[in-house]
């Protein structure tokens, strides 16, 4: 059975989803046996029209008893299949399939010639191909993938180089080799929805680090019954563009099988640190965190990983787990992003309809009557927080799960305030739980 490439591409719509969706129909055709895939690279489009936006490509390995001829009548059918849109020669399309190389033929008819007579020029064609077939012959120049890759010129530094992975022996094996030949990693976990909090986070990291790792993937088992997992915003295509803007080198978007496969049964116990506050009102939910963040660890071993303090207790709890399980990962807290008139940016913000986009604002006033009772010498936390509530109630916010003065090492509550300490609360805006906290230090 022959063994062919199949390039694909996308520059519309929801690029990578597309390429996962022709992948998929690849898969599931009884007539080809999917051998392998490359990552994804983001590529500048080559001609065409102005402005149009950048591509993902990737290079597929596909075995067949199909002709070359019925082959790439099938690709066109699975393009079909896909309703794929494409407008002008070399303009934006949501997917596109090309047959690259077919064994060792060689066809030149009117329909179709193999090998793609422009594979050779083309970095976003052999970088993948190398990828997944560096030793596979072309039989026209008689060279390999990867010698034709080394032939092409350096690529242009303002060239778009980000890739994203969807498989994690994938993702780990780049990983790995990255960090054998003394590339520093940095790793931003995040469930996508990003906003500027998240890219803050990616511009730490590549302070750090010489390659960014940032990972999309809303977990579900963090979500509690009842909980938003469902209409969690899942927007890939932007996030991919903004983590790309913000210079980020790798993107790790697994399937929820990828992580909990078949089989899955092994979940971290959290620490002691998860037991208040977010752990006592969603029992489950760090049990889910540290599972998948520890998970991500092992599959994306960085040297540094970022976490926004945004999720104050969130980060205690990995870095305790750190900490307590020996993990060799250095976790940095970056500071909370805020708009201008103070809200946490947060992914679940979107969901806020414009008046209660007003009430919201209660939290974060809330916290800075906090900072401004204990700058001017509060030493009572139940006042502080009595304060807190009065606010956020003014704010028309009546459900609050808790506000709260606690060690910011312990989360032990802390009565007094002699010392630095955190506060932290969580209320709902109409149907929208909300989380923010802030550091008080107490005036020696
Ligand atoms: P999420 O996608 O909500 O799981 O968040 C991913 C990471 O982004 C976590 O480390 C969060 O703490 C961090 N993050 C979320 N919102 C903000 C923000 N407003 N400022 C800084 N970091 C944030």
């Amino acid at each position: 059975m022959p063994s062919c490439l199949v390039g694909l591409g996308s520059n519309l719509g929801d690029r990578v989803g597309n390429l996962l969706a022709a992948l998929a129909a690849i898969r599931t055709e009884p007539q080809f046996r999917l051998q392998a895939v490359s990552s994804f690279h983001e590529t500048k489009p080559i001609g065409g029209p102005a402005g149009q936006a950048d591509y993902f490509n990737a290079v597929a390995a596909v075995q067949t008893d199909l002709s070359p001829l019925e082959l790439h009548a099938a690709l066109e059918q699975i393009e079909l299949h896909l309703g794929r849109v494409r407008g002008e020669r070399w303009g934006p399309r949501t997917i596109d399939l090309d047959l690259l190389l077919y064994g060792d033929c060689i066809v030149e008819t009117a329909d179709l010639v193999v090998p793609h007579p422009r594979m050779g020029e083309r970095r976003f064609v052999l970088a993948p191909a190398a990828e997944i077939a560096a030793d596979w012959r072309h039989p026209r120049v008689n060279k390999t993938i990867a010698q034709m890759l080394a032939d092409m010129p350096a690529p242009d530094q303002n060239e778009s180089a980000m890739r994203v992975m969807t498989s994690p022996a994938d993702i780990q094996a780049t990983v790995l080799k990255h960090r054998e030949s003394g590339v520093r990693v940095g790793l931003v976990p995040t469930m996508g929805a990003l906003h500027e909090g998240h890219l803050s986070l990616v511009r730490i990291a590549k302070q750090r680090a010489n390659v960014v790792v940032a990972t999309i993937f809303v977990n579900p088992a963090q979500f509690g019954p009842g909980e938003d997992f469902g209409k969690y915003p899942r927007t890939l295509d932007a996030d991919l563009a903004a983590l790309s803007t913000a210079g980020c080198n790798l993107v790790f978007v697994p399937a929820a099988d990828d992580i909990y496969s078949a089989g899955f049964s092994t979940y971290v116990d959290p620490p002691g640190v998860a037991a208040p506050f977010e752990g006592a009102c969603r029992p489950e939910h760090f049990r889910g965190v540290a599972t998948v963040v520890l998970k991500l660890f092992h599959l994306i071993p960085a040297h540094v990983a970022c976490f926004g303090q945004k999720d104050f207790q969130q980060l205690l709890v990995i870095r305790h787990m750190v900490r307590d399980l020996a993990v060799p990962m250095e976790i940095v807290a970056c500071p909370t992003v805020r708009e201008p008139d103070g809200l946490a940016l947060s992914s679940r913000n979107r969901y806020l309809s414009s008046a209660e986009r007003g009430q919201a604002i209660g939290l974060s006033r809330a916290l800075d009557r906090a900072e401004q009772m204990v700058a001017a010498g509060e030493r009572d936390s139940a006042k502080v927080i009595a304060q807190m509530r009065n606010i956020l109630r003014e704010a028309g916010i009546h459900r609050i799960d808790y506000v709260a003065i606690a060690d910011p090492e312990t989360l032990a509550e802390s009565p007094h305030l002699d010392r630095p300490a955190v506060a932290l609360l969580a209320a709902h805006v109409g149907s929208t739980r909300l989380i923010d906290n802030s550091l008080l230090t107490p005036p020696p």
